[in-house]
């Protein structure tokens, strides 16, 4: 359900970006201050990855992985801007944040038939636009007509400090060094992927954001789209 004002176009956002650039928190903010829908694609690939776990299935069994797109159901539901997810009925929004499904969904999300697996579905949350999209292709392949494009960065050791106090807070202990290691992996293993690999959008707004606090963020990020607005209305 989206509360933006009718005059406006609902605008189609991406962020795109390495884990602890600060993607989420931001996307949150920016649906907030707009009204419109925040969708964390992640999130998606790790409740996939919760099931293959679950079943024990090898990330580099392809045919397991098809046999088990097609018979899952994936689905999600927006209240205040929070999402809830489900798999098969299930309510595995708090299941997914673990570092072991973090390392499944970078590992099943290289193969095509997972992508596609889940790509009407964000599509079909964005058909009326007033979406704030985050993941790792949001911007290059599921929505690459968006109105505005973001890609946020950061340094490594910045991102294992934010990843580590993310988990701290769901009341996770992990090791700093560790989540460290894992981030390197798993940028290794998105970047270097065949199909969608990350990689900054064409056209999009690149932010450094080491050094910089959420707000400073948001605000920058909140300039580029009202000037996006601004040029929407004077057409
Ligand atoms: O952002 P998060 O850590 O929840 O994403 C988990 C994994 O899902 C990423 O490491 C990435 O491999 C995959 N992913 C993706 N495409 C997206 C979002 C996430 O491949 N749009």
């Amino acid at each position: 359900m989206t509360h933006h004002k009718r005059t406006e176009k609902a605008l189609v956002i991406t962020i795109d970006g390495p884990g602890g650039a600060g993607k989420s928190t931001v996307s949150r903010r920016i649906a907030e201050r707009l009204s419109y829908t925040c969708l964390d694609t992640g999130a998606l690939y790790r409740a996939l990855a919760y099931k293959v776990l679950q079943r024990g299935i090898p990330s580099g069994d392809v045919t397991l992985l098809a046999d088990l797109c097609a018979e899952t159901d994936i689905s999600f539901e927006m209240q205040g801007g929070a999402m809830t997810l489900f798999v098969d009925g299930e309510d595995v929004t708090g299941k997914i944040r673990t570092e072991e499904v973090g390392a499944c969904a970078s590992a099943i999300s290289a193969v095509p038939v997972v992508r596609a697996a889940l790509l009407s579905l964000q599509r079909e949350a964005a058909r009326r636009g007033g979406i704030v999209a985050e993941g790792r292709d949001v911007g290059t392949v599921v929505f690459p007509d968006a109105d505005v494009k973001f890609y946020l960065d950061a340094s490594p050791g910045t991102r294992a400090v934010r990843r580590h106090r993310e988990l701290l807070v769901r009341g996770m202990t992990a090791d700093p060094a560790q989540i460290e290691k894992n981030l390197a992996e798993r940028d290794r293993q998105d970047s270097k992927r065949d199909i969608a690999p990350l990689k900054p959008p064409e056209g999009s707004i690149i932010i450094d954001t080491t050094g910089m606090d959420i707000d400073m963020v948001v605000h920058e990020m909140m300039k580029v789209i009202r000037r996006s607005m601004a040029s929407e209305r004077n057409q």
